[in-house]
């Protein structure tokens, strides 16, 4: 019987729980499909996170040749100028001499030539300047070999438009030049004549004086441009990081690549996913815990409201029994149906006795709610606890044979006096009592005893009905806490006990119990026997 105890669970109960798992559903479902949406969409986001870096360093490289390819319009302008400054009659050498000023002030330009029909002019570097035949002939060569891009220039400037046509020469690595950059410079008014123009560059140093200067200035924003003629040194790099490569326009033979300092664009992107998986995962943490805290609260609070209700039930059904009785016997005597006087008499102490017993019910209820509230006050005197537990029994003593209770009294005859509240401590055995009554089933064997050892007097009520397993033993005092033993019919508010504690604290001792399921339970009042506790007459 005893293992088939178990906590109250009415169909209420479920109910209640049926809508709290429905409400926390209906916060909990929006949020982990958002999550379940958020988690899934996690590739495609580092996948569009990683092409936007990736787009942001390929921007970078385009910037990187516009520069050189400015660069180097800027020069043909300048040579524009020149030419147009220079009289159209004017003489080969002068022109040279003119010209002489473009390797002057740019130092990745070797030479400058301007051919007009037949007549070449050269201005070269002091250095080259012996070498005017080769590169005139390599140049007319090169032209030669180049006529259908030179045409379409000529034809391009013919209608405003100017670029330049770079020429690729296979020199040796120690030449001062290998690049060529033709221009038109018919304008308008030469438009007669086939008129050329060119810049002789030498890579190396374009890429030294231009290129590198201005890629360094990327390194502030923790990204290095590197500058190679030797592709494939860096696409080796380059393939294990997955950064990006691109050939210089102007100079196809090297190659640019940036990478970012420490990650590569994918690392960042997969830096930034987990950083927002993070955040999703502590924010599904955060939503869980104040679910669950509101879930608990509410659960509590549902539970409370419901056993409040329970509460009224069971004490409005307890009170029916002894009032009840006062009706019948009252009405029997009314009636005059009871003629013999000791029958009489016998009446009237139910009467009186079930009277009392109601009181003890309504001072239950009373006490209960000024015991809740802190205002209940004690009068404390000195007691004979025998003398006490005696006369409450004896006010019990038609409601134990009524139900063929059999009560073994063990009422030591002297016993010190403890400081208590007559009434009080009454009504707690008597809270006792009335659970050994409910709680007996078939073996109604109630003892009640009372004696004391060095420091404490004690009042025992054991009774030998259904017990309470041990996971109740504290659960048990606490208000409107109730088992509902299976099969048994047992009506209580679930404040009995409550009150018995609060009652034993107020006399500074304490209630304990010992019970086994099956066996029974023996419940225990210690009153302190103190000196210092029997000083002052109101304790409470
Ligand atoms: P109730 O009005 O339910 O009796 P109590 O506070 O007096 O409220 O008791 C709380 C619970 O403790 C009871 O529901 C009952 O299950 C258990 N209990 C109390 N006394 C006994 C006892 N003598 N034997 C078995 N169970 C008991």
């Amino acid at each position: 019987m005893a293992g088939k105890s178990k906590t109250k669970y009415s169909g209420g109960v479920k109910q209640d729980r049926k809508i709290l798992l429905l409400l926390a559903a209906v916060i909990l479902i929006p949020v982990l499909l958002y999550t379940g949406l958020e988690l899934s969409r996690v590739r495609e986001r580092e996948n569009l996170l990683r092409e936007s870096y990736r787009a942001q360093l390929k921007a970078i490289l385009f910037s990187v040749n516009q520069r050189c390819w400015d660069t180097v319009e800027s020069w043909g302008n300048h040579l524009r100028m020149i030419t147009q400054r220079s009289s159209p009659r004017v003489e080969p050498q002068e022109l040279s001499a003119l010209l002489e000023e473009l390797p002057r002030r740019y130092s990745p330009i070797a030479g400058a030539f301007v051919k007009q029909q037949d007549s070449w002019s050269f201005g070269v570097a002091g250095s080259l300047a012996g070498s005017r035949t080769a590169m005139q002939e390599m140049i007319a060569a090169a032209l030669i070999d180049s006529a259908r891009q030179v045409q379409r220039l000529t034809s391009q400037a013919a209608k405003g438009y100017f670029r330049a046509l770079p020429i690729q020469f296979n020199a040796a690595r120690e030449q001062d030049w290998d690049l060529l950059f033709v221009f038109s410079l018919a304008d308008s008014s030469r438009l007669a004549h086939e008129m050329l123009g060119g810049l002789l560059i030498s890579s190396r140093i374009f890429v030294d004086r231009i290129v590198q200067p201005y890629v360094s200035t990327f390194r502030e924003q923790g990204l290095t441009v590197t500058v190679a003629s030797d592709s494939s040194t860096i696409l080796a790099n380059d393939r294990a990081r997955e950064d990006i490569a691109t050939r210089l326009w102007i100079l196809p033979r090297f190659t640019l690549a940036i990478q970012t300092e420490g990650q590569t664009s994918g690392e960042l992107a997969s830096a930034k996913t987990q950083q927002s998986l993070f955040v999703i995962v502590m924010l599904n943490v955060a939503i869980l815990a104040a679910v669950f805290v509101l879930m608990r609260t509410l659960w509590r609070e549902t539970q409370l409201a419901r056993l409040k209700a329970d509460f009224v039930a069971h004490v409005s059904h307890d009170l029916r029994t002894p009032l009840g009785l006062i009706r019948m016997f009252a009405e029997t005597l009314m009636l005059g149906r009871a003629r013999e006087e000791e029958k009489k008499h016998e009446y009237y102490g139910i009467i009186a006795r079930e009277a009392e017993r109601l009181t003890h019910m309504v001072n239950n209820v009373l006490d209960f709610s000024r015991l809740e509230a802190g205002g209940k006050e004690f009068a404390m005197h000195d007691l004979l606890l025998n003398e006490v537990i005696a006369n409450a029994l004896a006010s019990y003593r038609f409601h134990l044979q009524q139900r063929q209770f059999r009560v073994e009294e063990k009422i030591a005859n002297r016993l010190p006096p403890v400081k208590g509240d007559a009434q009080a401590v009454s009504q707690a055995f008597l809270n006792l009592l009335d659970n050994a009554i409910k709680y007996s089933d078939q073996n109604k064997h109630i003892i009640v005893e009372v004696d004391c050892n060095e420091r404490h007097a004690i009042v025992r009520v054991t009774d030998h009905g259904r017990g309470i397993a041990p996971q109740y033993h504290d659960k048990i005092f606490n208000k409107f806490y109730r088992i509902d033993h299976a099969g048994g019919d047992s009506k209580g508010a679930g404040i009995g006990l409550a009150i018995v504690q609060h009652i034993m604290q107020a006399h500074h001792g304490s209630v304990e119990v010992q019970s086994a399921p099956g066996k029974g339970s023996t419940f225990s009042l210690k009153f302190p026997l103190h000196k210092e506790l029997h000083g002052n007459d109101t304790d409470h």
